[in-house]
């Protein structure tokens, strides 16, 4: 038998894919309101916006000031090396090549099944940590259809880790129904306009990895798809 994981003393740890866009730093948010115990891991596959990555550190200490109790709960922060995605993908985030929308109506900026490589790492390591929840931005409602954002997917991949190392992880999204201008209001909730202005202000989602100017609803080339869609979420917020 292998040894169990030790559940951490509420059992309420969880864990956070946390790469540094707006929809995890959210999910972050999120997580700290909720749980006794929230560690964070974010993945480095070769993607052309390691900005994201390099915006994480930012982001966790200005969310730490933002409440004493975030603080308090806010722990380890992990990096998992998954180079081995780049060498499957042929896309816009690993190749110097256009952001098109291809056949199905998928953006070449798509990793097949990217998001259950994630998640199947995340649940190793809340295993060996003793985290039972597993928290990530994945969000069926605006952009893309990538199929492995879908509820039924997460769900599904709920039941095959548990079965598959015996035991009951929850994964939890929280951003799966709403849309990008819910998502701001998500973070107004939690954190007030300082937590929306701290998302302005560090996270990153343009799939260029420019940091560019600065625009109301934060940096980036304005023009891709990633950067199209956050910016309209974002008047959708602030008119709403
Ligand atoms: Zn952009």
């Amino acid at each position: 038998m292998m040894a169990r994981p030790q559940a951490d003393s509420a059992g309420d740890g969880a864990l956070v894919l946390f790469s540094g866009g707006q929809d995890s730093t959210t999910c972050l948010a999120w997580a700290l309101e909720r749980h006794s115990r929230v560690e964070t891991l974010g993945f480095d596959y070769g993607q052309r916006h390691r900005v994201e990555l390099d915006c994480r550190a930012k982001l966790r200490s200005g969310i730490s000031a933002l409440k004493a109790s975030w603080a308090a709960r806010l722990g380890e922060d992990h990096t998992l090396a998954l180079g081995a995605l780049s060498e499957v993908s042929d896309t816009a985030l690993t190749r110097q090549v256009e952001i098109e929308i291809g056949e199905h109506g998928l953006p070449n900026t798509f990793v097949p099944g990217r998001n259950i490589v994630f998640l199947t790492f995340a649940a190793a390591l809340a295993y060996r940590r003793g985290l039972r929840h597993i928290v990530g931005g994945m969000c069926e409602t605006d952009f893309s259809g990538y199929p492995d954002c879908r509820d039924d997917t997460i769900k599904a991949l709920q039941v095959a880790l548990n079965l598959g190392m015996e035991t009951r992880f929850v994964l939890e999204t929280p951003l799966m129904w709403i849309d990008k201008a819910g998502a701001w209001q998500m973070a107004l909730d939690l954190g007030g306009r300082a937590l929306v202005d701290l998302i302005v202000k560090d996270s990153h989602t343009c799939y260029l990895g420019t940091r560019g100017e600065r625009h109301d609803w934060g940096h980036g080339c304005g023009a891709c798809p990633a950067c199209k869609l956050r910016a309209q979420g974002y008047y959708r917020f602030i008119e709403g």
